[in-house]
């Protein structure tokens, strides 16, 4: 034992498994909490049980919101013949602030990995099919990482979204090969969508 209380050890422990944060950030997060008032304990506390009970997927794109809907498609002054396909919500949160897109979002919730196990049916792919026939959008924009599985389902969707008679572009180059878009910085990622090519 190293002398710390139990439940101080378990907040520390609890920490340390989020990402970026060693044993020796934890301890001071840790402290800093038990040195503030349980008000705010309470607060922080709560807001960690309300992301994990509140949120839901937009029934429409599988964004992250509280409602049916999320703000993005209730949203009537944004385009909605345009669509951007992304493989998380973080993605709409980076394309949002980086780009103004102003048109509509479908998250994949992933990409293609086969040697993972993960094929179309692990993806919200039906759901963009039905989406797709359902509304008339002029442009499919293809937003995938470019790692070696974000190509190979940004193909795969091209190919799929042209048999159905789909107009599609994917962000320009740019973009370093290999690159999560997360850690794309917000200038290029404009620059991408903004010099989106069609697909050939
Ligand atoms: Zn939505």
């Amino acid at each position: 034992m190293n002398g710390l209380s139990p439940a101080l050890e378990r907040l520390i422990e609890s920490i340390a498994k989020l990402p970026g944060l060693g044993k020796k950030s934890a301890t001071r997060l840790a402290m800093h909490i038990l040195s503030k008032p349980e008000t705010e304990a309470r607060i922080l506390a709560q807001a960690i049980l309300d992301v994990k009970t509140k949120i839901r997927l937009c029934d429409s794109c599988g964004n992250l919101t509280e409602e049916e809907l999320c703000g993005i498609c209730r949203d009537a002054k944004r385009d909605s013949g345009l669509l951007c396909i992304v493989e998380s919500p973080q993605d709409i949160l980076r394309l949002e602030k980086a780009a103004g897109f102003r048109g509509l979002y479908h998250v994949l919730g992933g990409i293609l990995s086969p040697l993972d196990g993960i094929g179309p049916d692990s993806l919200r792919m039906n759901e963009l099919w039905d989406r797709i026939q359902e509304q008339n959008f002029r442009e499919i924009i293809l937003a995938l990482s470019p790692t070696a599985d974000g190509d190979a389902t940004t193909l795969y969707l091209m190919n799929e979204l042209r048999a159905r008679g789909l107009k599609v572009t994917r962000l320009a180059r740019g973009i370093p090969i290999g690159a999560e878009l997360e850690q794309v910085d917000e200038i290029t990622l404009a620059r991408a969508l903004e010099e989106r090519t069609r697909m050939e």
